[in-house]
């Protein structure tokens, strides 16, 4: 195994060189690419004075080096397999150098490659390095000026940052000259060229400024464009008017690529999107997948502001950009879809893969301490966690001064790289509020546990809540403070929410109670029932609730509480009370009718509720979430007592799933939010029908699959068929026609890879080894190694956990392979074996051996860190 230094955020210190512009220019060959940069480089007055530059660069051949046109001997300079030090250098000087690499020889996918014949870059979070040498470290800001060069003919499209100055031929070459006039860190470079075809628009800013619009993909793509496109539109205007963000540069262009590592990447007036993230056709695309491209080409247009304008001092600050960003993505989806089910969506997620993050292992605050490899840190903490931390400041505040917050830091950070705490200091500095204990939210690592209790007193008409908090101890952090926690309620009697009343003050029907001390108690007057009480409504904080509901409880706020999220919440908790004592072997049949009223009562309303809702409510737990509840969770028990639960209900309420399903079939067609929420619901009723033996719902999903005009219908209705035993011929059929039909779609084929890879029943694992030898799979292809490993390993919960740990060695084989040509891949790969200690033996030992194999294998850092801290635990 490798070892490595750590990276501690403590030794940061601030560059002694700045750098004030930087010339670049790539001359593109067949086989090899030369670099020339041109440095004005000056030692930082606040710095410590250092008499020597040392500069990033790794992978590099050096051709030439030269300072203010005087090329250097051996002896000025040192060069090591990461750095480049230059000995005794003035106060400003203009460093020369020319580079050679070689980005078709380039598997890991960072820095310049080139794959399927297009050259494409990827630099955050430390791919600069492997293309020059350079201060690549993001506190160092540069103006870019850059020159492409290749043959004349070679490319349709040159792109780099910016505004193109030129694009001319001579001597049979083409050069492209691009200038970026702000300042940016080098992970925000980059450089496009392939053949490309483009769909192109304009968008006029509030201030009246024009602005061209491009989406670069391949031509056969180039119909699948109009989606994103408008939902750049719709995220330029929504962050003028919610932000008051206006688009600064002359041209805004997105790069569909298809081997990517990354989602996508927000690069100054280049963004570069896996395709996965960009394409969308009704006819081949899901309505998830629709949503999807609408939030992350929001997400990456608002980087411009939250990342590029004002970004990260150091990598220990990623969630200052990311953790605002995907809040502001989360607020922009919200707008345009169904509020409440957004919601849902994030705090389902937070709950099945974040919590369990914090639970595990890898746990580490918001603001890490410290990191081996930053490409690890690209996790749900920084990303969904660190929205989350800004979500309650904004709530903290209130809309008004948390935008005079946002102002205030956009305005006084702009061209600047800052940390989290500045932000906090800016909506401290605008509200007034004293937020150092908020702070702690940065700094500390777990998922934070409210223990909730209440007493009702009829004769003072008074109702007591008793909140006490703790956060479990994490890796490196065994004692935990008391966090500033915002806890929404509400409290409900037969007649609907009540008013409250805390110490003579009307909070009205809903209120944020304060949650500061490990311990306090909050006391309503004038209530004249005892109430149930509502909690944690919209999700107003990133914390587990206990409660102790009584069915009758959770019922009537299954079918009443005004607040999406609490109302699914209650279902969740209808349905836990079933699934825990079904696999704890408890006696489950009270709990079990409870639930069946309540779905028979929801769905007999289902058409005047937002069925985009319901469809939430419809859907039982994943089988991770109910694992994460147990110290030594039993998948084998887990899948099967789930799987009864959904067999139990389908069979139950048969008459209202059929009804549902008929009556919807008139609303399912076109791309509106209706048709949408109508399909989300149907294709519910689909998988709950298909789970019964009946030839009349076989042929029921059949007739879908074929007659279905938009991919979300079509793929519902295979998943049923390929995910249910009892129909394996029809899945037979369906699974070749769909690949008939849809080859020459790579995006359409990972899903056909998935829905294979996802099979509960069989031995899927076998079906995995062929799909590995299939001709539609690519190895060096990550869409396909999520499409298929990936989906495996962590949406099928059932055949990844067989009893015999088959698929556990599989995947640390797998990882092994994969980590030679692309480790960034390979330790996402990791995650589902990270949480060895939660399950049962022989689970957990098994999944710990396969975790302990890969140390006998030479590994990268970033799989190294991965493997090393997970067997640490015990
Ligand atoms: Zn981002």
């Amino acid at each position: 195994m490798s070892t490595t230094a750590m990276t501690l955020l403590a030794d940061y210190r601030i560059p002694d060189f700045l750098i004030e512009k930087t010339h670049l220019t790539f001359e593109l060959h067949e086989g090899y690419t030369d670099v020339s940069s041109q440095l004005s480089m000056v030692r930082n007055p606040k710095g410590d004075q250092a008499a020597h530059a040392v500069l990033h660069g790794e992978q590099l051949e050096l051709l030439a080096l030269a300072i203010n046109d005087r090329a250097l001997q051996p002896t000025d300079y040192q060069c090591t397999a990461h750095t480049l030090t230059i000995y005794n250098v003035e106060e400003r000087f203009v460093l020369h150098c020319k580079t050679r690499i070689y980005p078709e020889k380039n598997t890991a996918l960072e820095g310049l490659y080139r794959s399927s014949g297009m050259y494409c870059t990827q630099c955050e979070a430390e791919g600069f390095r492997k293309i020059t040498y350079y201060l690549d470290r993001p506190d160092v800001m540069s103006e870019f000026d850059t020159i492409i060069i290749a043959d004349e003919g070679a490319f349709s499209v040159m792109l780099s940052n910016g505004n193109c100055l030129s694009d001319r031929i001579e001597n049979g070459k083409r050069i492209v000259h691009w200038h970026d006039p702000f300042k940016k860190p080098s992970y925000l470079f980059a450089l496009v060229s392939g053949n490309l075809s483009c769909l192109e628009d304009r968008f006029v800013t509030q201030s009246g400024r024009d602005v061209l619009l491009q989406i670069y993909t391949e031509a056969k793509d180039q119909d699948k464009c109009d989606f994103a496109m408008q939902s750049l539109k719709n995220a330029m205007r929504w962050d003028e008017e919610v932000y008051g963000r206006e688009y600064d540069l002359d041209r805004f262009m997105i790069v569909a690529v298809d081997d990517f590592n990354m989602g996508v990447m927000e690069n100054k007036g280049l963004n570069i999107f896996n395709t996965s993230c960009v394409l969308a056709h009704p006819k081949s695309t899901t309505d998830a997948a629709f949503q999807r491209v609408e939030s992350v080409v929001a997400h990456e247009y608002f980087h411009n502001w939250s990342g590029n304008r004002v970004t990260c001092r150091d990598w220990f600050q990623l969630s200052l950009k990311e953790g605002l960003t995907v809040y502001r993505d989360e607020e922009f989806s919200a707008a345009m879809n169904s509020c409440a089910v957004k919601r849902i969506e994030d705090a389902s997620f937070m709950r099945s893969v974040q919590f369990v993050e914090d639970a595990g292992p890898m746990a580490h605050p918001v603001r890490p301490e410290s990191y081996l490899e930053i490409s690890n840190f690209y996790t749900m903490t920084i990303y969904e966690k660190g929205a989350e931390v800004v979500r309650m400041l904004a709530n903290i505040l209130g809309p008004k001064d948390y935008r005079k917050g946002t102002d205030l830091y956009f305005s006084r950070f702009d061209g600047q790289a800052v940390t989290c705490d500045d932000f906090v200091a800016c909506m401290e500095e605008v509200s007034a509020k004293d937020l150092r204990q908020f702070r702690l939210w940065y700094a500390q690592a777990g998922t934070p546990q409210l223990h909730i209790s209440d007493s009702y007193d009829v004769a003072r008409q008074q109702y007591r809540l008793n909140v006490r908090q703790s956060t479990p101890p994490t890796a490196g952090q065994a004692v935990k403070q008391a966090l500033h926690i915002p806890l929404k309620l509400a409290l409900y009697g037969k007649q609907g929410a009540q008013t409250l009343i805390i110490e003579g003050v009307n909070y009205g029907m809903e209120t944020v109670i304060d949650i500061s001390q490990a311990e306090q108690t909050l006391v309503f007057d004038n209530i004249s029932e005892k109430p149930v009480p509502s909690l944690l409504r919209g999700f107003s904080a990133p914390v587990k609730v206990h409660y102790d509901y009584q069915l009758a409880q959770l019922q009537q706020l299954a079918l009443l509480d005004s607040d999406g999220f609490c109302r699914w919440d209650a279902m969740q908790g209808l349905m836990r009370n079933v699934l825990n004592a079904r696999i704890e072997g408890g006696d489950h049949t009270a709990a079990q009718v409870v639930l069946i009223a309540t779905l028979k009562q929801l769905l007999e309303r289902f058409s005047t509720m937002d069925a985009a809702l319901l469809a939430c409510l419809l859907t039982l737990p994943s089988e991770q979430y109910l694992a994460s509840f147990y110290d030594a969770a039993n998948p084998a028990v887990i899948g099967q007592e789930r799987a009864a639960l959904h067999y139990h209900i389908a069979v139950e309420l048969q008459a209202q799933w059929q009804h549902c399903y008929d009556a919807l079939a008139g609303n399912v067609q076109g791309l509106s939010a209706e048709a949408m929420a109508a399909r989300s619901l149907r294709n519910t009723a689909l998988s709950y029908l298909l789970d019964m033996d009946s030839a009349q719902y076989r042929s029921m999903a059949m007739q879908q699959f074929a007659q279905a005009d938009n991919m979300t219908n079509q793929f519902a209705a295979l998943k049923a068929l390929v995910h249910a035993e009892h129909a394996q011929l029809e899945a037979k059929q369906a699974l070749q026609a769909f690949y008939q039909q849809w080859q020459h779609d790579a995006l359409v084929v990972n899903m056909w890879l998935q829905v294979q890879a996802t099979r509960p029943w069989g031995d899927t694992l076998l079906l995995v080894h062929e799909l590995l030898q299939h001709a539609a799979f690519d190895g060096s292809n990550p869409n396909k190694l999520r499409a298929v490993i990936a989906a495996f390993a962590q949406q099928n919960f059932i055949q990844f956990h067989r009893a015999d740990g088959a698929a556990y060695q599989f995947l640390a084989e797998q990882i092994a392979d994969i980590d030679q040509r692309n480790p960034q891949i390979a330790a996402r790969l990791l995650t589902p074996l990270t949480h060895w200690q939660q399950f049962v033996a022989p689970h957990g030992a098994l999944m710990r051996a396969a975790l302990a194999s890969l140390t006998e294998r030479q590994l990268s850092k970033d799989v190294y860190e991965v493997v090393s801290k997970s067997l640490t635990v015990n």
